[in-house]
């Protein structure tokens, strides 16, 4: 796509962001965009930095890895695909968080990974609430189990729930599934685990930011409405 397309269309998602925001009554700087360049090629991301973007979300581990190397203006990069626990060598030191966390043994080895680089990485629990064949994520059942026992790793930091609902042409049917992980972090942040804060809710793609931000959204991920289809 040609920066200027890529240009306007980041000018647009804000503005949008920031009409959500006025109906509910929320800061829109409480709201990060992650720009999803999963599929595009770095020149696409380089027009989306010049156009002030400075936050990427991939989600396959080789493209991923590839870009963070050919991009060369400064970026912070996040992780938000489905991840095989031997992948994750590959983004340690590379990823600033890691959204798709959704079992105790995928989180052990991004915790020994970064051990290994005598650092941290801030992690989101991703929640299947539509418990989707098809999908990763922890059940909502399983959530508060899960999030005490990851809580115990000093390699990274809990910092809130991530969740890819089932996906609907109408959003406003996917509205009550980004209700129910707004009060599923509720019920996390009320354990009160030490490692835990539940600072951010990572919900809402192209079609459906807006009603995510009316729910809590604090990161929407947008690719299509950026980069254009893939
Ligand atoms: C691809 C992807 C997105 C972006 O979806 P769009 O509909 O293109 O905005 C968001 N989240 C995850 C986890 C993705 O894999």
């Amino acid at each position: 796509m040609n920066a200027m397309d890529i240009a306007d269309n980041i000018a647009q998602i804000r503005q949008q962001i920031a009409s959500a925001c006025v109906k509910c009554s929320r800061n829109p700087e409480e709201i990060h965009l992650v720009a999803v360049s999963k599929k595009k090629p770095a020149a696409d991301i380089e027009a989306a930095i010049s156009a002030g973007q400075t936050l990427f979300g991939e989600s396959y581990v080789q493209e991923c890895v590839a870009k963070i190397d050919e991009v060369e203006s400064a970026a912070e990069w996040h992780f938000i695909g489905g991840l095989q626990s031997n992948k994750v060598k590959y983004l340690a030191g590379k990823v600033a968080m890691i959204h798709s966390v959704d079992r105790l043994s995928l989180a052990e080895e991004i915790d020994r990974q970064w051990e290994k680089l005598n650092s941290t990485v801030d992690i989101l629990i991703q929640v299947n609430l539509g418990a989707e064949e098809s999908k990763s994520g922890t059940t909502a059942d399983e959530l508060l189990k899960l999030v005490s026992q990851v809580a115990r790793l000093q390699h990274l930091r809990i910092k809130g729930l991530m969740a890819l609902p089932p996906w609907e042409e109408d959003p406003e049917m996917v509205r009550p599934y980004f209700r129910q992980l707004r009060e599923l972090a509720a019920q996390v942040e009320a354990l009160g685990l030490p490692n835990v804060e539940m600072e951010e809710l990572s919900m809402g793609m192209s079609h459906d930011f807006e009603a995510a931000v009316e729910e809590g959204a604090t990161m929407v991920r947008i690719g299509t409405a950026i980069f254009g289809e893939r």
